[in-house]
């Protein structure tokens, strides 16, 4: 388990326990351990920018790969990473677990 701060409603967060997700054969587990607030971030938060709700906010992180999927390689465990956020495609975006 581990916590998700998760935005309800414009200006609501709430501290949520999740379970880990069950990867796909192509994803990754990223633990984050810092995460950025952007501005796309604040006018979701405050209802400005709408947004199906509930979303865990923070898409601009940096954190370590704590489990690979079986078609990844094995070696980037362990690797520290950060989400390039020019890159969408097959990033699955603040994923709901
Ligand atoms: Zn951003």
């Amino acid at each position: 388990m581990y916590k998700a701060g998760v935005l309800v409603s414009p200006e609501e967060i709430k501290i949520e326990k999740r379970q880990e997700p069950i990867l796909d054969d192509n994803e990754v587990l990223v633990k984050v351990k810092f995460a950025g607030i952007c501005g796309t971030d604040l006018a979701i938060f405050s209802g400005n920018y709408r947004v199906p709700l509930p979303l865990v906010l923070g898409h601009e992180f940096s954190g370590e790969i704590i489990e690979v999927g079986n078609k990844v390689e094995k070696g980037l465990k362990g690797k520290r990473v950060v989400r390039a956020n020019s890159i969408s495609c097959k990033i699955r975006y603040g994923r709901q677990l």
